[in-house]
């Protein structure tokens, strides 16, 4: 029998994993219990509705064995077993390298540390055991398979006896060396503690082959003698079989919860947040949620796929259900365990089903209420929560065309000119000044950058705080909200700005009609990049900046140019002139001069504006030759 080789991702796997540390080595038990209690769970899922089976709850165990002189560990379960070709695919790859790729997008430097978190399923067997043989029989087959591997070199399938639908996993344990006793994983108080530690929720119970001794009392005999004890064996059951989410809220630690998490959703680091939610009513559930501490590597692509667990009474039926999070809390993981489900029910039928909607409505208002109250009382946290997930709250607002923004509006933070800082809205209107009627905003790729823009001058001159708005989604969830607690958002660079006093208005008005022809002139030469050309009333020190009218704000153009859709839009594009600074008097100058000149200086005028703006220049090289050329 030929050895079949791992493919080249298992083998680095593999290597990583037999020189991880020593403390990180024990969570190999955990792994193969769990795979052993999902395999009987899919059996024992198929026992509800097929008689066939022949198989009872109580008739479902996972079994460890030690043997101190044959040095193995071996954990049976008879559960739904492998066929040969399942036994090639999911032993023989790696199918979901998740946990790789997450490392070479998280650089993280110690492998160890995915190893000892992540959990990565059977091939953890190998940082223990030098052999690793699992027997294993699928359930409706007549055939058994032997898989036998010593790590690296690779693995043989061959063929077996077995007699009933299950796995038998046979570890061979290495031999101990100076640093590392791996005798430890042969001895029965240690296995004990592991399975205590680690799968105590396991649905089925875990048994283990007790080795125990008892004194015998003979009768008439010698108090002075020696005491005897006789040997004896006992199964026990190691542990408790109550899922934490059944459990009551005060026998649970903050640890408990944290390494429940850590286990079953395969994170490295404790969540933010965890709710345990006991709902009666009219949808009665356990509910264990958490929120992560950072956004998954995936989060933000169209890989990531949001759900919780869902189980009937204990039992699990579906991995990942969608249905029960709405998109914009996409990002809680967790599990809901109802009474008030069909086993039955497929999953076509679960996403009309009355009563998952009911709980995901619950649940949704569970999630809001915790948000709501961790802003409220832990702000720091909430900041943590709101850098890691607060742009799929802003998509929240914008998506559905806003059915949702009130549900969402007061958990939104956005950094604000206020000692930039992140500011709530509510915070915001109630630093309101009372001659202030908008809520100002200016948008850009970063605050250094928005806080240099022409446009917030005279706005933050005038005492009033602006939002500053760095995401591209920003803008667009502004928009979709359109007023908070009834005050009208703004931007900076909106053409109604309305801060001057009546006074310069006029003077204003007066100063355009006097240079309409000049402006006018100045837009020709521009050749329609610009719609108008105009004095501005919002410029302090700088000469020109490029404003918009219209819908389509010069930030939002960049955003949805930069869409993969063919449709371009355009912003329609305003040059302002400071008619209070020096070029005002140069422009007016040349234009009774010099009107060529005129129309090289608006040129360089609408490129400085965009360069400040962001904007891409449209033509550099003609850009810097006018430059030259007017020096
Ligand atoms: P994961 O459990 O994360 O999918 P593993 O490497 O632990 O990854 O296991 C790979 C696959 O092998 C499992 O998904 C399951 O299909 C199968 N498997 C592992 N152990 C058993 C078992 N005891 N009984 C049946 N199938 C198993």
């Amino acid at each position: 029998m030929a050895t079949k080789e791992f493919k080249a991702e298992s083998k680095r796997l593999l290597e990583m994993m037999i020189h991880s540390i020593y403390t990180h080595k024990e969570i190999f038990l955990r792994e193969l219990i769990s795979n052993a209690s999902d395999a009987i769970d899919k059996l024992y899922f198929k026992s509800l509705t097929d008689d066939s089976v022949g198989l009872n709850k109580d008739d479902f165990a996972i079994e460890i064995k030690l043997d101190k002189d044959a040095r193995t560990l071996t954990i049976t379960d008879n559960g739904i077993g492998m066929t040969e070709q399942e036994l090639e695919n999911n032993l023989g790859i790696i199918a979901n390298s998740g946990s790789l790729k997450f490392k070479s997008e998280n650089k993280l430097d110690d492998e160890s540390q995915i190893i000892g978190q992540f959990g990565v399923g059977f091939y953890s067997a190998f940082m223990v055991a030098k052999k690793v043989t699992v027997i294993t029989k699928a359930y409706g087959s007549d055939k058994a398979y032997k898989w036998e591997s010593e790590g690296v070199e690779g693995y043989t399938i061959t063929e077996c006896e077995k007699d009933s639908a299950g796995t038998v996993i046979i570890l061979e344990i290495l031999a101990d060396t100076d640093d590392e006793k791996y005798s430890d994983f042969l001895e029965q108080y240690r296995i004990k503690e592991l399975v205590k530690k680690y799968s105590d929720y396991i649905r089925f119970p875990v048994k283990m082959e007790m080795k125990k001794s008892r004194r015998i009392e003979a009768e008439g005999e010698d108090k002075d003698a020696e005491p005897k004890y006789e040997d004896y064996t006992e199964i026990e059951t190691l542990n408790s079989m109550v899922p934490i989410w059944k459990k009551n809220k005060t026998e649970l630690t903050d640890d408990d919860y944290n390494r429940f998490y850590i286990e079953k959703f395969m994170d490295y680091t404790n969540p933010l947040k965890y709710m345990h939610v006991k709902n009666e009513g009219n949808a009665t559930y356990n509910a264990l949620l958490y929120i992560p501490s950072k956004a998954p590597y995936d989060y933000y692509t169209k890989e990531f796929e949001k759900g919780l667990q869902l189980y009937s009474n204990g039992v699990l039926i579906m991995d990942k259900c969608a249905d029960l999070l709405p998109d914009y809390f996409s990002f809680v993981k967790g599990l809901v365990d109802s009474e008030d489900l069909s086993l039955n029910i497929s999953r076509e039928m679960l996403q009309h089903d009355r009563q998952l909607k009911i709980i995901a409505k619950s649940l949704e208002k569970s999630i809001k209420n915790e948000l709501s109250k961790m802003l409220k009382n832990e702000r720091e946290k909430y900041e943590e929560f709101f850098k890691a997930f607060g742009l799929q709250l802003k998509f929240g607002v914008y998506n559905g065309f806003g059915m949702n923004k009130d549900t969402l509006k007061d958990l939104l933070l956005f950094t604000s000119s206020a000692e930039n800082k992140l500011t709530t809205l509510e915070e915001y209107v109630s630093r309101m000044r009372e001659d202030q009627k908008y809520i100002y905003y200016a948008t850009g790729e970063s605050v250094a950058r928005i806080e240099q823009l022409p446009q917030t001058e005279l706005v933050k001159d005038k005492g009033f705080e602006i939002l500053y708005l760095t995401e591209n989604v920003d803008e667009f969830a502004i928009k979709m909200l359109m007023n908070y607690d009834d005050k009208e958002f703004k931007s900076v660079s909106a053409s109604d700005l309305d801060l001057e006093t009546e006074e310069k208005k006029e003077e204003l008005k007066a100063k355009e009609e006097e240079n309409s022809d000049m402006f006018k002139l100045m837009q020709e030469n521009l050749n329609g990049k610009v719609s108008k050309v105009r004095l501005s009333k919002r410029l302090k020190s700088h000469p020109v900046c490029i404003t918009s009218e219209g819908e389509i704000s010069l930030e939002m153009e960049k955003v949805l140019n930069a869409m993969p859709t063919d449709q371009k839009v355009k912003a329609e594009r305003v040059l302002e002139i400071n008619p209070d600074h020096a070029i005002f008097e140069k422009l007016t100058a040349l234009y009774s001069d010099d009107k060529d000149k005129l129309g090289k200086y608006s040129q360089l005028l609408y490129n400085q504006a965009l360069l400040i703006e962001g904007l891409p220049v449209e033509n550099p090289v003609e850009f810097s030759n006018l430059i030259c050329e007017l020096m």
